[in-house]
């Protein structure tokens, strides 16, 4: 509620329904607190809630509030004299809800994901709106092991499907992987905010992994059905939740389809940046957009075929001839990193690299942070051309990720790609991808509203070596709007 109104606010203008929010709110300031109630929340998001309206009203007694929530979490644990009436006793773990200790001594992800995410992001909002150095050290340390050890190549968190939960370092089942679209939802609401707080582009890299893959894999193409589990592996049979093969309608615990209605429309909200007098460009979308830069207004707009194709136009229309600095992401799927980490990596180098030019002369990219940055004196209808060579890639695991061994995924820009039955004679669970096989994209208009389309012609499945054969990938975001089927999205190599 207090996050709508936030944005009700924002967008209308209108304080209707803000103030009835700020007085929710006022209400829980006057009754937990040092000195008052001391309580935390058994799911997380509160933080967040009142984090927005800080900014959106300047009152810190919200901001304070949201930090004493996260303060108390691991200071009472079940069992001990002084643990609050818990609602969630059911459970038997504390590290379920990152009781377990205090949040500024976590430095491992653990217990419910969709809970980890939404703490982290409200960890991340109080160490970037308050300025506390251990706040900002322990969220730092939570995402090296998060995008270091526990993430899948879709950007989705989660592997147990029994507590819903992150499990150990590298434990990245497929088939099983549970991958909550809410915790996809919420780890593009924490990279968002690691992204205000550091200004590195790694964070939009993992932001953009999750929202065109694990995270939109979570509603059917027509919006009308969802998944709750978004598994990396199928075999077209194996009920998910609720018993449910294929996407659902609707769940009895409802949290997904409401939380991709929230995401997607807050999606031009991640495209644009500024901070003093630097303007990112960190999504790539046809888009236009006004900032306040150097005291004057920039507008500044891109037309682009992207995530299908890698060339990117980005006009600048500042108001008078303005100084300043234009960051524009280079993904790190295009500088030889498809994650800001060791856990992936692409089997080949390409021979590609990304280039830049400015009112059509080819300038160095000066890489900054991820960005490549152009510093000068913009006017009115200034034009950069951004080029992204967006050859169709292999991606290999961490040799520790067991699942993985002897597998590649397959990339293509910012997309995950996956073979379904329905596009290989019924199969994809049989399917080898062999290092040598040559790919080729096709553009398909006609199909799954519109995809790029993957081919590689490749040895057959491993009990009939004789007959090569045909594979056929479309974006993983896509798989099951074509009835069940089997789907795999890790293949082994030989
Ligand atoms: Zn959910």
């Amino acid at each position: 509620m207090y996050e709508a109104a936030a944005a009700h606010f924002q967008a209308t203008g209108s304080r209707a329904f803000l103030d009835i929010a700020i007085r929710n709110a006022d209400l829980l300031v006057h009754t937990f607190g040092p000195g008052r109630r001391r309580a935390f929340p058994g799911h997380q998001e509160i933080e967040i809630g009142l984090s927005k309206l800080y900014r959106a009203t300047g009152n810190a007694a919200y901001l304070d509030l949201a930090k004493f929530f996260l303060d108390e979490r691991g200071r009472y644990f079940q069992g001990s004299p002084h643990a609050p009436e818990d609602p969630f006793a059911v459970y038997d773990s504390d590290e379920y809800m990152q009781n377990h200790k205090p949040v500024l001594a976590q430095d491992e992800a653990v217990g419910h994901a969709v809970r980890a995410m939404y703490m982290y992001a409200g960890m991340a909002d109080v160490a970037a709106l308050g300025g506390y150095p251990d706040y900002i050290r322990a969220i730092d340390r939570l995402w090296e092991n998060v995008v270091g050890r526990k993430m899948y190549i879709t950007g989705g968190v989660g592997a147990r499907a029994g507590s819903e939960a992150f499990g150990d370092a590298y434990e990245l089942p497929n088939r099983t992987a549970y991958t909550e679209t809410c915790a996809a939802v919420g780890q593009a609401l924490w990279q968002q905010r690691l992204f205000l707080l550091h200004g590195r582009a790694d964070y939009v890299d993992v932001l953009e992994r999750v929202m065109y893959n694990g995270l939109l894999s979570g509603v059917s193409l027509d919006g009308t059905a969802f998944f709750y589990q978004n598994p990396l592996e199928s075999d077209g049979r194996t009920a998910l939740y609720q018993g449910q093969v294929g996407r659902a309608p609707w769940f009895e615990v409802s949290c997904c389809p409401p939380n991709i209605a929230r995401f997607l429309p807050s999606v031009p909200g991640y495209i644009y940046a500024r901070r003093d007098d630097a303007l990112f460009v960190n999504l790539f979308m046809t888009s236009a957009a006004k900032a306040e830069l150097a005291g004057r207004t920039v507008g500044v707009s891109q037309e682009t075929g992207y995530p299908w194709e890698g060339t990117v136009l980005i006009v600048v229309d500042p108001e008078e001839p303005t100084e300043f600095a234009l960051h524009v992401r280079i993904p790190g799927w295009a500088r030889e990193q498809p994650a800001p980490s060791d856990l992936y990596r692409f089997l080949d180098a390409s021979t590609e690299k990304p280039s830049l030019r400015v009112n059509g002369r080819e300038t160095p990219i000066e890489l900054r942070d991820g960005c490549a940055v152009v510093r000068r004196r913009w006017i009115k209808g200034d034009r950069i051309e951004l080029r992204l060579p967006m050859p169709v890639r292999r991606v290999l695991s961490h040799p520790l990720v067991t699942e993985n061994a002897g597998k590649a995924a397959v990339q293509r820009g910012p997309l995950v790609y996956c073979a379904e039955g329905i596009d290989n004679v019924g199969r994809a669970l049989d399917l080898v991808l062999s290092d040598g096989a040559a790919f080729t994209a096709e553009a398909r208009p006609d199909l799954l509203g519109g995809v790029m389309m993957v081919r590689a012609r490749t040895a057959a499945s491993s009990g009939n070596a004789a007959a090569a054969r045909e594979v056929v990938l479309v974006p993983y975001y896509a798989w099951a709007n074509r009835g069940a089927g089997e789907m795999r999205v890790w293949f082994p190599r030989s």
